[in-house]
């Protein structure tokens, strides 16, 4: 008999009900082990902070802040550290949720955990920026650590922000610690391929996928929501292996080019006016067409629940490719499944992230560098392996490679837990 959480009240597509119906799923899946389910459908800890800063002008404003540890059975809590004005302790928990099943999908030691601030980090000068970071940093600085909860890059939080991040921390404890972040940059203990880990990770197993679905990528014509480090990476990446991207939507709006878009031009532009500031290079249309574009492959790689149920009937993919975390909800899930559409589930798809921060953190405790060859073709192997084990566990059980990837995953976490047991 467990009582419900009080502080969170989930509907059916927001972010940690999208996840409780996930979990729900994989029940079945679970044998004896159900019996540890609970522990999933509630964070371990969660912090609230407020962050002050004196503003650039004299006044004081105030942010709130979140580092949410949802489980820590397979080793210390992992994942990023968000930057949006829409940031709240749901997501985050969601989001702290998604970082326990992805590091065990791909068996990395740790548990899952994410932060948030809700501020739009845009309307920030640098000098607030980096206040609200170290303020922030310091306030959940009693909960992280290299042992017990690493921190890293999200969305609109970049290397910059980690090299504050790892400096607060260091000057709280009188050190050095430059395993207490990830994603740091190069010279501070950061590792090669990291910032181009995601997007990549994304290509390695959208690859694989569309290999075992017979979808040729060359001239395969492909869609992507949000251009930041994860969609611009694999949009890249596709295109190297001859897949034309036909349309890009990002804050700023959706370009569209049948031909597929010139993206050797339209990167550069997107980081400074969006992709709209690449008008030259194909039409703007409105945001809602972006969903029913005639495409083979779909990419959400913006923010949660984009992929809702009216999209999930329209969308002409066959494959899509979960860029984001929590791109698609419980409803469109099983309408893509109804009709053939396969879908690699973000815990998977997007794991390459966290896999190559796992490699940064190792080189931080040995002082020991690899090459970026070395990086890449361990996290290919990683990918490959996570993905192999997971179609033949959906295979056996004819279950969608989300429900294999919560079975693997969950198995490997409610195994810690029954063998580490309760204490007291
Ligand atoms: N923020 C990324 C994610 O959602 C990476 C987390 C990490 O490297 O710890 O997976």
């Amino acid at each position: 008999m467990s009582e419900k959480l009080s502080f969170v009240t989930p509907t059916a597509n927001s972010p940690w009900g999208t996840y409780l119906s996930q979990v729900d799923r994989v029940v079945p899946h679970l044998g004896p082990l159900a019996r540890w389910v609970e522990t999933l459908k509630r964070p371990k800890r969660a912090l609230i902070v407020d962050v002050p800063i004196e503003m650039d002008d004299g006044t004081i404003a105030h942010f709130e802040g979140y580092r949410v540890q949802h489980n820590m059975s397979r080793g210390p809590g992992k994942g990023g550290v968000r930057f949006h004005p829409d940031v709240t302790l749901e997501e985050v928990m969601a989001l702290s949720a998604w970082m326990t099943i992805k590091t065990a999908a791909v068996n990395l030691p740790y548990g899952g955990a994410k932060g948030g601030i809700r501020v739009d980090p845009k309307k920030l000068s640098l000098q607030e920026l980096e206040k609200v970071t170290r303020r922030y940093t310091s306030e959940i600085g009693i909960i992280i650590g290299p042992h017990t909860d690493i921190p890293a890059p999200d969305v609109n939080t970049n290397a910059q922000i980690m090299a504050w991040m790892m400096d607060t921390y260091s000057m709280n404890v009188g050190g050095t610690a430059t395993g207490v972040v990830t994603g740091k940059p190069l010279h501070l203990g950061g590792s090669l391929g990291r910032v181009k880990a995601t997007g990549r990770g994304v290509f390695v197993t959208g690859r694989e996928a569309a290999r075992r679905l017979g979808l040729d990528l060359r001239g395969a014509r492909i869609a992507v929501q949000g251009f930041g480090n994860v969609g611009s990476v694999a949009a890249e990446l596709f295109a190297e292996a001859g897949a034309k991207i036909v349309a890009v939507q990002d804050h700023t709006g959706t370009i569209v080019n049948d031909k597929g878009l010139d993206l050797a031009k339209l990167v550069p532009i997107s980081r400074t006016d969006g992709v709209v500031g690449f008008k030259a290079g194909g039409d703007i249309v409105p945001n809602e067409d972006f969903w029913d574009i005639a495409c083979d492959i779909l990419i959400p790689a913006a923010l949660e629940g984009q992929l809702t149920a009216d999209r999930a009937k329209k969308t002409t993919a066959k494959l899509v490719l979960e860029g984001a975390n929590g791109p698609t909800v419980p409803q469109a899930d099983d309408i893509l499944a109804e009709r053939g559409v396969l879908v690699v589930p973000d815990v998977i798809c997007n794991a390459g992230g966290v896999t190559v921060s796992y490699f940064e953190w190792v080189q931080d405790f040995s002082s020991f560098f690899w090459d970026e060859d070395e990086i890449n073709v361990r996290l290919d192997r990683i990918m490959m392996n996570a993905l192999n084990q997971i179609w033949d566990t959906a295979d056996k059980h004819k279950i969608t490679l989300r429900t294999a990837t919560y079975a693997v995953a969950c198995e490997r976490i409610l195994m810690a837990r029954q063998e580490r047991g309760l204490y007291p």
